[in-house]
């Protein structure tokens, strides 16, 4: 069984696209997903803590339990928890990035856009 980790919106039309997305890129046969409304504005932030810590307590068992190697941060079109443009959002991605890699240093990070079609970029 070969595990990998998503930290995504909750919205439900952004799950099924990442979710079939990251078993092939990662050639993983499960998706463990870690979802808040617009969680790469929490993880840029890094606030408010309790969330953060929420998240970070959830990756962590994704890692430890399941073996996850490899991790994907999700922004998406028309989030409804992080209503901001797709430029601030890629941003907010790359900083939770940032982030994530200075706890969890040997796990591989990708950042994943979810356009206007629910299509999946890789940015
Ligand atoms: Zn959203």
């Amino acid at each position: 069984m070969k595990f990998c980790t998503v930290i995504n919106c909750m919205d439900g039309r952004v799950q099924l696209p990442v979710i079939t997305y990251l078993q092939k890129r990662f050639n993983a046969e499960y998706v463990d997903s870690i979802t808040e409304p617009g969680p790469v504005r929490i993880l840029a932030d890094q606030q408010p803590q309790h969330l953060v810590e929420s998240i970070l307590i959830r990756l962590n068992i994704s890692v430890d339990k399941h073996g996850s190697g490899q991790l994907a941060v999700v922004g998406h079109h028309g989030c409804a928890g992080n209503p901001v443009e797709k430029e601030i959002q890629v941003q907010q991605v790359k900083d939770s990035i940032r982030f994530l890699q200075r706890q969890f240093e040997t796990l591989e990070i990708i950042g994943l856009w979810v356009n206007e079609h629910w299509q999946v970029e890789e940015l």
